[in-house]
């Protein structure tokens, strides 16, 4: 078994964000997710860094909750109607 091949855990480590958005060559990708693989430290690193930007793209996907644009225009309305005493 030929493990010297591997392209380390600092290599694969730092380039784990940029192969989960997408930003790293085939050959890159290939040598990070074949570290992964073969490394259970960066495996997980890759699961977290995966599961972030799945819930982030998630959250940014999502409207605001109904009501919010309401509620803020009311505190905007009792703002503006308040009037100081000269
Ligand atoms: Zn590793």
């Amino acid at each position: 078994m030929d493990m010297n091949r591997d392209c380390g855990c600092a290599s694969a480590f730092g380039r784990i964000e940029a192969l989960v958005d997408g930003q790293l060559d085939p050959i890159e990708s290939d040598e990070v997710r074949r570290h992964c693989s073969a490394c259970e430290s960066c495996a997980s690193e890759l699961d977290v860094v995966e599961t972030l930007t799945s819930r982030f793209r998630a959250a940014l996907a999502e409207q605001p909750p109904p009501g919010l644009r309401e509620s803020i225009f009311a505190n905007l309305k009792i703002s503006t109607d308040f009037r100081a005493p000269n």
